[in-house]
């Protein structure tokens, strides 16, 4: 991986877990407890319960992926970074700039 690349790189990392934090003070603000008296339009209190489901796992998917975000961050710089942890071949740049917390190839991810 040349210089540029992984510039380009951290560009994106940093991006994507910026929208991940907004997503999750969303999220979060959207999980607040449902009042028992709320009246809110249409919805009922079951579909605002499901609806509460939904976030919450939402907000814990977005909050793994931030972790990993942060830990690829940490690692970026490492010689071992972009680098499959089992073939040890290295993970394509394209698919690195989609899932740049990856720690394996899509050759290994399917096996
Ligand atoms: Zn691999």
């Amino acid at each position: 991986m040349t210089e540029a690349e992984r510039h380009r790189l951290k560009e994106k990392i940093a991006a994507d877990m910026e929208i991940l934090k907004a997503d999750v003070d969303a999220l979060r603000d959207s999980i607040k407890p449902i009042p028992p008296d709320a009246a809110i339009g249409r919805l009922t209190r079951m579909e605002m319960i499901g609806n509460k489901g939904i976030c919450e796992s939402n907000l814990r998917s977005a909050q793994t992926r931030l972790t990993k975000l942060e830990s690829a961050l940490k690692r970026i710089d490492s010689v071992d970074f972009g680098i499959c942890v089992e073939c040890e071949e290295p993970i394509p740049l394209k698919r690195l700039m989609i899932v740049p917390e990856t720690l394996r190839c899509v050759h290994c991810m399917e096996t």
